[in-house]
């Protein structure tokens, strides 16, 4: 049986694109409807059979069950308010916003009192964007967290284990968290690591002293994973820092001091203290292998 009967995805990305594939691969709904505010992308949509392409949002939601808001952060607001006038009586209405926090006050107050808003977020990506990125295996084994409103309406909690059920229909583990919760653990294991390797590979390469064509040319040590990481898209990266302001100025703040630290080591030939930390994160890569979210196969799997 599937979870919902019809489910409209506004914003047809590497994850709207996903949660199509994956709908339709599992049985989680009968009917897909789609709408992107590009119309390449609403054509690439069509080409691909991805559902039911639709050149408005408002007819892309009616009759919906379950409306998926799967825009960059900084569109949440426009996308709920464009379909809000389509809304079924009762329909659920999520979203996979990396940042929950703004995403909460964007869309919130734009969805009508008939509607259940239900903010989520699939800790699930790739570095690629677009439909032609999306594949059904996206959310296999990966964390999906809720964080549900405080919303007075006692048939609310019914809806968030409904959209819980959807969620473990394409594959993914459902936590649960307070939207300011997510907002620092991401910081933490998410936006700040991509922060990182946006400023290393830009670093990189504005380095007067390597020459751009040596840093490609030896990237095959650790460069050539933060590459990966900062080749993710702009757009998306731009929002989430706009949108997580205050959790990742709190997080950098104290990178900073530790990296100051670390350096004052290097400086000072304290080799223990560079031993201990090294040794610290290095037990850490164990526990995420032993937690099944990473492969232990040498050089992540790669052949070279
Ligand atoms: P994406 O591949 O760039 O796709 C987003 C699509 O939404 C684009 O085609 C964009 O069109 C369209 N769009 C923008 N505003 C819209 C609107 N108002 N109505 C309808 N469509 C609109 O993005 P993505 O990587 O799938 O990310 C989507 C969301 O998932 C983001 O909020 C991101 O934070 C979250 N997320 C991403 C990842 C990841 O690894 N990528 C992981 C977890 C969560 P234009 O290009 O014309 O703007």
């Amino acid at each position: 049986m599937p979870v919902f009967e019809r489910i409209a995805i506004l914003g047809v990305g590497l994850i709207g694109a996903s949660i199509a594939r994956a709908a339709r691969e599992y049985g989680a709904a009968n009917t897909i409807a789609l709408y992107d505010a590009d119309p390449a992308v609403r054509q690439r949509a069509r080409e691909l059979g991805l559902g039911e392409v639709f050149d408005d949002a408002v007819s892309a939601v009616t009759k919906a069950g379950l409306v998926v808001l799967a825009v960059p952060v900084g569109a949440m607001g426009a996308a709920a308010e464009a379909c809000a006038p389509g809304l079924e009586n009762g329909a659920v209405v999520t979203d996979v916003g990396s940042v929950k926090g703004a995403v909460v006050s964007a869309v919130a107050t734009k969805i009508s009192t008939h509607a259940y808003f239900i903010p989520g977020h699939p800790i699930a990506g790739t570095e690629h964007s677009g439909p032609d990125a999306g594949f059904a295996a996206l959310f296999q084994n990966r964390w999906h967290i809720l964080t549900p409103l405080v919303d007075g309406r006692e048939e609310y909690p019914l809806f968030v284990d409904k959209l819980e059920q959807f969620w473990r229909a394409l594959g993914a583990n459902v936590e649960r968290m307070e939207p300011d919760r997510h907002d620092v653990v991401l910081a933490v294991i998410s936006h700040l690591p991509h922060l990182i390797a946006f400023n290393i590979v830009a670093m990189a390469e504005d380095l007067e002293s390597v020459t751009e064509s040596e840093v490609v040319k030896y990237s095959a040590s650790g460069f050539r994973d933060f590459t990966r990481i900062a080749a993710s898209d702009p757009t998306m990266w731009r929002d989430v820092f706009l949108n997580n302001r205050d959790a990742v100025l709190e997080v950098l703040g104290r990178f900073s001091e530790d990296l100051a630290a670390l350096q004052r080591a290097i400086r000072w030939g304290e080799g223990d203290t560079l031993y201990d930390l090294f040794d610290r994160a290095r037990r850490m890569r164990r526990e995420v292998i032993e937690a099944g979210q990473d492969t232990p196969a040498p050089n992540w799997g790669r052949e070279n």
